[in-house]
């Protein structure tokens, strides 16, 4: 399986983007410059849902 090694913008750790995923055509097209590995990803997400939630309650 092919795949790239991209360097995390949040957190600076290398990892892997295999080919077929969404992050791996989005590098592959550069449309994106920024590039976080799942963890960062879903870390973000959590804190925009905690932003959203506290200032609409
Ligand atoms: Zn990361």
């Amino acid at each position: 399986m092919q795949y790239y090694e991209i360097i995390c913008s949040s957190c600076k750790q290398k990892f892997k983007v295999y080919e077929g995923s969404q992050r791996y055509r989005r590098f592959k097209e550069k449309t994106n410059k920024i590039f976080r590995c799942e963890s960062c990803d879903s870390k973000i997400r959590m804190d925009a849902i905690k932003n959203f939630l506290s200032t609409h309650s």
